[in-house]
């Protein structure tokens, strides 16, 4: 349920009804919003509150009943989108944030190189993973902590926040003494262990959609963050899992804007992933840009052809130079910037 209160309520109110929500058993969220405060209650039993209850209480304007089994997450909880600030980075806001770099860190020197080269271009995170979730055992399963650290002095030489994956709880200590931002990834969304772990920690979660998932479902694991009192979660489309096969996964450019309509997370596409194929990242990226995305993750190598993961998708310096040329005339075509 949701409580909405009036715009002229005042903390003793709101105070009131908090403590009414705790004393019947149910967790609060509060959503301070410019014009009102909105109280979200939480509880696996909520239908059982009746709305009476808060609306004869002073200060309160109505109650609502979510009807999405996500709520936190949902537009009706919070009408502004969410903006993150990542070391002075907002993500979700007017300008559009480009997270960029190799798919694997796979030394000191690509990573310093490759951090300087997305940065010149106007990239504004760096990402890189340092575990990687392989779909084959045998493949290159990431640096681990030693790829960590790379990151942290490629953040260190060039500014940039980092962005990096981390594939279960036992994981999050230590990913968490580097990484600014945990990326969950696509063959994790549904990890709901990992999420509640994530929950209870407050750094910026970025959510991968699942291979095979829907958005409802990538939304109820935002809502597992977000009950777990973390409200800074992103979510990404990076392309599901279709009948075709002419690219590695089909990029569900719908996703967009039903996500901008349904939630007030900041949305990120993920064109490498969602096409799996270089040739067609930067259309996919435009088109992403242009339906509303608040930002891209973009996979940039120094050497694509030898690269140790996702070489067919990555783009060299040079293409993600141009592109990037290319996304602000779009982006200032949707009234936005980059
Ligand atoms: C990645 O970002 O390199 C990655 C493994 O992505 P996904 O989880 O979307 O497959
Ligand atoms: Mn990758």
């Amino acid at each position: 349920m949701i409580i909405v209160m009036k715009s002229h309520a005042g903390p003793k109110d709101i105070e009131a009804v908090v403590q009414r929500v705790e004393e019947l058993g149910y967790k609060v969220h509060l959503s301070r919003g410019e014009a009102r405060t909105i109280i979200g209650v939480i509880g696996a039993d909520e239908y059982l509150i009746q709305n009476s209850t808060f609306e004869v209480m002073d200060g309160v304007e109505r109650t609502m009943r979510v009807m999405q089994p996500y709520k936190l997450a949902s537009r009706d909880f919070s009408a502004a989108d969410t903006v993150i600030n990542v070391n002075g980075v907002q993500i979700g806001g007017r300008k559009i944030v480009v997270m960029a770099g190799p798919c694997s860190v796979e030394s000191r020197e690509m990573i310093l190189e490759t951090a300087r080269a997305v940065k010149a271009a106007g990239a504004t995170v760096l990402r890189g993973g340092a575990f990687k979730p392989r779909s084959s055992p045998y493949s290159f399963q990431g640096l681990g902590e030693e790829g960590l650290k790379h990151l942290a002095e490629a953040r260190e030489q060039t500014g940039l926040p980092i962005i990096t994956e981390v594939m279960s709880p036992e994981d999050i200590a230590l990913v968490g003494d580097y990484t600014d931002i945990f990326q969950v990834g696509a063959r994790n969304t549904q990890n709901y262990s990992l999420l509640k772990a994530l929950g209870k920690q407050q750094k910026p979660v970025f959510l991968k959609r699942g291979i095979s998932g829907t958005i409802q479902e990538l939304l109820m694991s935002a809502e597992y963050i977000l009950s777990g009192g973390n409200m800074q979660v992103m979510v990404c489309e990076r392309g599901i899992r279709t009948y075709e096969t002419a690219t590695r996964n089909t990029f569900d450019i719908n996703a967009i804007p039903v996500l901008k309509e349904t939630c007030h997370l900041p949305v990120i596409a993920d064109p490498a992933h969602g096409t799996g194929m270089w040739q067609y990242v930067g259309a996919v990226a435009k088109a992403a840009v242009a339906a509303g995305a608040d930002g891209l993750m973009l996979e940039v190598h120094p050497d694509p052809a030898r690269a140790w993961s996702d070489g067919a998708q990555s783009l060299t310096f040079e293409r993600f130079g141009r592109l990037m040329e290319e996304l602000r005339l779009v982006a200032q075509a949707v009234g936005r910037e980059i």
